[in-house]
């Protein structure tokens, strides 16, 4: 008999009839000859109840029935008289598939966070981390389907590059050579000629320059894949491997990147409330009781727009009127993730764009204002983030970039085919960056981006 996937079984009216469902066992208990399991299939936060009497199974079956262990079960639907649930199913056969004994590491309830890290090759068996991927896995769908619905064009950069982008972060290099006997010049400087690629290469920071090969000639297009930076920040926030998003628009100026920035995050956190209602249910109870407030008051809200030096004069306002910060925040310095805190959670209680920043703390690519001071950044600010878009109009003027490049002394050697863009039928365009695992940090209420992957790679932690 064909297996009902849990979600499924637990939608079913049509009592009395046989059913067959697999999935692994969350609890059982029993009394006076009866137990009850709780089966999970990973179809749905919720747990089918199954009930058996002792006498109807061999007892050796009946031991085997521990948490953890996965069973086949074929019964009858039946109504449930327990309250919360609408079924049950009365077994006839279990079937044993795979035995569960107790060095299992996911025995005990309310197990810490650090420790779940430990066992991250298990922790995805929990109602948490079931629900947590669950909401990854559609949140991934609200993206794909938001930018397909726009005309945007899902276009494939590559992971291995001989630039270093846009010197985002440190990065990972990739060589096929042998380390322990390198090829070096007179000056000791490593030679790479007989390395794969010919030359140093590593893993990208970024899709953005590619992206913009595609934004001027697609007109609009997207990334979404993995993203790796070797900075060496152990925070809650960074993962060195991690997923981006970055479309790229030809003919979009601020307003216009500012408009989609807010839109589609909006987009992805009302998919989020109209998909995976259980699992934020859940969540909110078990995790963060204020998460499904926060997700509506998003939605409720125009995000604040507000330049760089507008938000400076707020945080020294707060620092007259006795706020303490740990970092300094004059103008020009880069703000700190306490900062912006500060201006999301305290002094507007709402998501702020922040725009405009000084040349000095942002990318070469970024599109220089009037005032020769300041670029056409569009940082999204969230609460209990920070940052979570990172965002630009690029600068189009192939004289005014290259004058910003040879100010920074940057090396041109790998920029030749970036520059072509400027070069041949140049157009003004923009875009941004979203970290997939910030999104979820949010839309999940988690506290620490190593929850919200399935197997963090982090300083010192490549393990699964
Ligand atoms: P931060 O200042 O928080 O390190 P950034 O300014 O280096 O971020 P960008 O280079 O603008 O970030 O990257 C775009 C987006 O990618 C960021 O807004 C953030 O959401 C995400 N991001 C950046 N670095 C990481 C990381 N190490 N791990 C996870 N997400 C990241
Ligand atoms: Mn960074």
């Amino acid at each position: 008999m064909k297996r009902t996937k849990i979600i499924d079984a637990l939608k079913r009216t049509d009592f009395g009839s046989k059913i067959t469902v697999m999935g692994w066992v969350r609890s059982k208990r029993g009394s006076k000859g009866i137990f009850f399991i709780a089966l999970n299939d990973g179809s749905t936060i919720k747990n089918v109840q199954i009930v058996g009497e002792d006498q109807n199974f061999d007892e050796q079956t009946v031991k085997l029935i521990t948490t953890g262990a996965c069973l086949k079960v074929i019964g009858t639907l039946v109504e449930s008289p327990a309250a919360g649930q609408a079924s049950e199913i009365q077994a006839k056969e279990i079937e044993v598939l795979g035995v569960c004994d107790n060095t299992y590491p996911l025995q005990k309830k309310g197990a810490s966070w650090e420790y779940l890290r430990t066992v991250a090759h298990m922790r995805v068996r929990t109602n948490t981390f079931g629900a947590i991927m669950r909401i990854r896995h559609n949140m991934a769908m609200a993206i794909h389907t938001y930018f397909h619905e726009h005309g945007f064009v899902y276009f494939h950069t590559p992971l291995i590059t001989a630039s270093d982008c846009e010197g985002a972060g440190n990065m990972f290099q990739v060589t096929t050579k042998n380390l322990y006997d390198l090829k070096k010049d007179k000056d000791g400087k490593i030679i790479y000629d007989d390395d794969f690629f010919g030359e140093q290469t590593s893993l990208t920071v970024s899709g953005q320059l590619e992206g913009e090969l595609g934004a001027t000639a697609l007109g609009q297009i997207y990334t979404f894949g993995p993203t790796f930076r070797a900075e060496n920040s152990n925070t809650p926030r960074h993962l060195a491997e991690f997923w981006m998003i970055e479309p790229e628009m030809a003919f979009y100026d601020k307003d216009d990147l500012m408009d989609l920035e807010e839109d589609f995050i909006k987009y992805c956190v009302r998919w989020a409330l109209d998909n995976c209602q259980d699992d934020l249910e859940f969540l909110n109870k078990m995790v963060d009781k204020t998460l499904l407030e926060r997700l509506n008051g998003v939605l409720k809200e125009n995000f604040v727009r507000l330049t760089y030096t507008e938000g400076i004069n707020i945080l020294q306002e707060a620092i007259r009127q006795g706020h303490k910060f740990e970092f300094p925040c004059n103008w020009g310095d880069d703000l700190a993730s306490e900062h912006e805190r500060y201006l999301v959670e305290e002094h507007f209680k709402k998501p702020v764009i922040m725009t405009d920043y000084p040349k000095e703390i942002k990318s070469f690519y970024m599109k220089l204002n009037e005032d020769g001071k300041t670029m056409q950044g569009t940082d999204v600010l969230f609460p209990a983030i920070g940052e979570i878009i990172g965002g630009s109009v690029r600068e189009e003027s192939y004289d005014k970039l290259m004058a910003e490049i040879e100010r920074r002394q940057m090396d041109t050697r790998h920029l030749g085919w970036y520059l072509d863009t400027r070069r041949w039928g140049s157009c003004p365009h923009a875009g941004f960056g979203l970290g997939f695992e910030r999104l979820i940090l949010f839309v999940t209420g988690m506290q620490n981006i190593r929850d919200v992957i399935p197997f963090p790679r982090t300083p010192g932690n490549a393990n699964f």
